[in-house]
């Protein structure tokens, strides 16, 4: 990274030695001959910038102003210069790690999963945990009778886990429930459902929370785990600076497994590309008070460093999918939960999520909320409201279905509404699947543009790697989705700049292009005001810097 800082330095020397021009302020990069589309207050237009040798800019303005006063720079032939992309709710350390889990067929007969686990326990012959993932649980207990049976056939000698294709649910052998502490219990972990045959006995199947404590098993904080981890989360730094991403939110956090102690890591061996304001994962089965001290040891909000953990991320509800969204109104089908959650369930009682609310935004933590139900939205505001929740701005995100009564709130109590708009989750059938599960409801999902017109604060994530994390193809998606899309492209690019960069609490350094702020930048080969919506998938990122730094430059442009 300093390399091309070096160059740039004495490309410059050369250059005010060459001209008579006036004298260079220190080693200052400037682009010149761009398209710069600031986000600042007047949503500017610039050709040229300067940036100081710490990262921070200088000055914008016109190729005379800027050249006139800090010499000539990198001639970016027309090439448009926008603030980072900022990417609010994303899974960074897991993306890493679940790409080396074998994988699974998502729908399959009995032989299918038999041959993939036998598979899988060959390919993980060295490890003391069989992890898999990739089953969809919904089509896993419709075609098995026995899918504890069959999980123990093949693999008996160790642990196995498989998770689902929707993070919310696995499917566990009897050594890996027992590790868990399952096979003891006679009712559900708080926040978890452990489904069960008939006769009460386990299918090895468990939903929500409860898969996360069998992860929590599976990966304790080993140093080899923690080295694996790191690896992990330096290979998705790579694809984050491919995709002009400078600042994101990892939503993960699964403290027991040592996420945070993975991004210090990661920021002291200085192989992050982004800033990072992460969550921490608010467990519903763990003890109130313990946790809460857990949580406050380790939140961090030092801005002058990269990264920091001042979010919790609090589960409202499931997915609608597996019909455990909170809803208002009852579902139209389940997956044999028991009648009384056939609106959906819950993680958390009331009592415990207001205390955890109000005890935890009062030490300094945002409460980043995961809702998909209606009634998970309505219950995450009436959290804000009623816990007097403090250290906002507070958000909900997935937000798959929002009663229109609620809506106004989102402006009202200042709450952030964070969508993720991949193409697989606006497609016709996304729509139809989850219709089998809320019938005429699904035709109303992710009202973005009500919120948008209602005053909210709207931000666009991407929940990678669960879903696209590509900037250009969200905004390709928002921009071409019939209804509820962005109203306009100055818009969604405010999505994916300014408006997280408010929510993440940094946007007086980053989120636009203003002298004072830090040079998170990102480059792309064509201006995209002048590419219809339905290509801006075909724009190509061709630089990235973080802080004035090259993070990814593969054809040596800032060279
Ligand atoms: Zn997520």
């Amino acid at each position: 990274m300093s390399t091309a800082r070096i160059l740039s330095a004495a490309a410059l020397l050369l250059t005010s030695t060459l001209t008579s021009g006036p004298v260079v302020a220190g080693d200052a990069m400037v682009l010149t001959n761009a398209r710069i589309y600031t986000v600042d207050a007047e949503r500017s237009r610039a050709e040229a910038m300067a940036i100081d040798e710490s990262g921070v800019i200088l000055a914008v303005g016109s190729n005379e102003e800027i050249v006139g006063t800090y010499g000539t720079g990198i001639d970016l032939k027309d090439r448009m210069v926008l603030p980072g992309f900022q990417d609010a709710h994303l899974h960074a350390v897991e993306a890493g790690i679940t790409a080396n889990f074998c994988l699974l067929p998502q729908f399959g007969s009995k032989a299918d999963y038999e041959q993939a686990l036998t598979d899988c326990a060959d390919e993980l012959s060295d490890r003391s945990w069989v992890i898999g993932a990739g089953v969809n649980m919904a089509a896993l207990l419709d075609s098995l009778e026995d899918p504890l049976g069959l999980i123990d056939s093949i693999i008996e000698d160790r642990p196995a886990v498989i998770l689902d294709d929707l993070g919310h649910g696995a499917w566990a052998n009897t050594q890996a429930l027992a590790a868990a502490g399952f096979d003891s219990l006679t009712q559900d972990p708080r926040g978890g459902i452990l489904v069960r045959m008939e006769d009460g006995s386990l299918t090895g199947v468990v939903l929500e929370s409860a898969s996360q404590t069998l992860m929590d098993v599976s990966q304790p904080p080993t140093p080899e785990n923690l080295d694996f981890a790191l690896k992990s989360l330096s290979g998705a730094m790579e694809i984050l600076a491919a995709n002009g991403i400078t600042s994101v939110s990892d939503a993960g956090g699964y403290w027991p497994r040592g996420h945070e102690t993975v991004w210090e890591r990661a920021e002291a061996e200085e192989i992050l590309t982004v800033r990072a304001s992460n969550a921490l994962y608010l467990y519903p089965n763990f003890p109130l008070d313990r946790q809460i001290k857990e949580l406050k040891k380790r939140y961090s909000n030092d801005p002058a460093r990269l990264v920091r953990f001042n979010q919790v991320k609090i589960y409202l509800d499931g997915i609608l999918s597996q019909a455990t969204g909170l809803l208002y109104a009852p579902y139209e089908a389940s997956l044999g939960l028991a009648p009384e959650e056939n609106r959906g369930f819950a993680y958390f009682t009331h009592e415990d999520l207001f205390r955890y609310a109000t005890e935890l935004s009062a030490a300094g933590f945002q409460l980043h909320f995961h809702a998909t139900g209606d009634r998970g939205t309505g219950l995450a505001l009436d959290t804000i409201e009623q816990a007097d929740a403090t250290s906002g701005p507070h958000r909900i995100t997935h937000l798959y279905m929002i009663a229109p009564k609620d809506r106004p709130r989102f402006r009202d109590l200042g709450v952030v509404a964070d969508f993720q708009l991949a193409p697989s989750s606006v497609g016709s059938s996304y729509r139809e699947s989850i219709a089998e599960f809320i019938g005429g409801r699904a035709g109303d999902l992710m009202p973005l543009r009500a919120l948008h017109d209602a005053g909210a604060l709207i931000t666009l994530s991407s929940d990678w790697d669960a879903d696209e994390l590509s900037p250009l193809v969200k905004l390709q998606t928002v921009l071409t989705r019939d209804r509820e899309g962005a109203p306009n492209l100055a818009a969604a690019i405010e999505m994916m700049t300014i408006n997280p960069a408010r929510l993440l609490r940094h946007a007086d350094r980053t989120g636009s292009i203003e002298p004072g702020k830090f040079a998170d930048l990102v480059i792309l080969d064509r201006d995209l005001f002048e590419v219809s919506p339905a290509e801006m998938s075909e724009v190509q990122i061709e630089a990235t810097l973080l802080q004035g730094e090259a993070v990814f430059d593969p054809t040596g442009l800032l060279e």
